[in-house]
C-alpha cells in the first residue's frame, strides 16, 4: 500500500499525526528532498529504505513502488499533496499496477505564509475569494488563466513556484487592474528557522526578492493593508442557530 503524505511546510513538528505515524511504520520512504524537510526521516523505524525522489523520475518512483508493493509505502510530499504535488500521475500509475493508495493531507506553504504574515486571506469588505496560481515560465499555465486577467477580480492573490518571475507578476497584475500600492509580501521558507518575509507593494515587487530565487510564495492584495470590516458572524446583532442576537 502506498500512503501520499503531506510533510507540511517546513517545520518538523507541522507534520500531521496520521503523517507522522505512517512515517514510523513505513518500511520505504520515497520523499521529495528538494522541499521536504529531511528532519523528518527522524520518524523512519530502523532499516526503512529510504528514497529521495529529487534525484528520480516518475519512472523510477514507480518502479520502487512496484518492487515493494506487497510493503507499507510512504511518498512524502512537502505541504499538501494535493497542490502542484506532481500526485495525479503517481495514482494514475499505481491503479495501472493495482497497487492500493490512499493521502493524507498536509499543511500547506500557503497556510505557513498566512501564519507567518499573522493574516487572514479572506477579510470581509476586503476579499471573500483566495487565487492560488504561478506564473508561467520553464512550465506553461493555460492562456486563460493569465496573470493578468486573474487580476481582473482584485481578489488575494497567492502565487506559488514565481520567486524568480516578480517582475512579470508585478507588470502583469497592475496592467490587469491592480493599483501599484496594492499590498505585497514574499515570503521565503515558511515555518522553516531560517523563514523570512519581505513586505512592499505591488509596484516594488521587484525590488523586494533580496536574494530570493526559490522556495518562497508571493501574497498580494488589500487582505495585507489596515481596512476591513468585522464579521458578521460575532456581531452582537447577529443571530446564528447557536447564539440569540443581543
Ligand atoms: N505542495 C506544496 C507546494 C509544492 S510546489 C505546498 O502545499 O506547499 C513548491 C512551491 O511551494 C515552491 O516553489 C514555493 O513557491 C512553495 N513553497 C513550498 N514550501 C514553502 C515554504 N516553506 N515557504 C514558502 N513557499 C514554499
Amino acid at each position: 500500500m502506498v500512503h501520499f503524505v503531506g510533510a507540511g511546510p517546513g517545520a518538523e513538528d507541522l507534520i500531521t499525526v496520521r503523517g507522522m505515524k505512517l512515517l514510523e511504520t513505513a518500511d520505504v520512504i520515497i520523499y521529495a528532498g528538494s522541499l521536504v524537510n529531511p528532519g523528518l526521516l527522524k520518524y523512519a523505524k530502523q532499516g526503512c529504505e529510504i528514497h529521495n525522489s529529487a534525484e528520480m523520475t516518475l519512472d523510477e518512483v514507480i518502479e520502487v513502488v512496484a518492487c515493494h508493493r506487497d510493503k507499507e509505502i510512504v511518498r512524502l510530499h512537502t505541504g499538501d499533496p494535493s497542490l502542484y504535488g506532481a500526485i495525479r500521475e503517481q495514482m494514475d500509475r499505481l491503479i495501472e499496477l493495482g497497487v492500493e493508495y490512499d493521502v493524507c493531507p498536509g499543511v500547506s506553504s500557503f497556510f505557513g505564509a498566512a501564519a507567518a504574515l499573522r493574516a487572514e486571506y479572506t477579510l470581509p469588505d476586503v476579499s471573500q475569494t483566495v487565487i492560488i496560481t504561478r506564473a508561467a515560465g520553464k512550465t506553461p499555465v493555460p492562456e486563460r488563466e493569465s496573470v493578468r486577467s486573474l487580476a481582473s477580480h482584485g481578489a488575494t492573490m497567492v502565487f506559488f513556484l514565481s520567486a524568480g518571475l516578480v517582475d512579470t507578476i508585478s507588470r502583469e497584475l497592475i496592467a490587469g487592474g491592480y493599483r501599484p500600492d496594492t499590498p505585497a509580501a514574499v515570503v521565503y521558507k515558511a515555518t522553516w528557522p531560517d523563514e523570512r518575509i519581505v513586505r512592499g507593494t505591488i509596484a516594488t515587487l521587484p525590488d523586494m526578492m533580496d536574494g530570493i530565487t526559490k522556495t518562497a510564495l508571493v501574497a498580494v492584495g488589500d487582505f495585507l493593508g489596515n481596512d476591513y470590516a468585522l464579521s458578521r458572524l460575532y456581531a452582537p446583532d447577529f443571530e446564528t442557530e447557536y447564539r440569540k442576537a443581543k
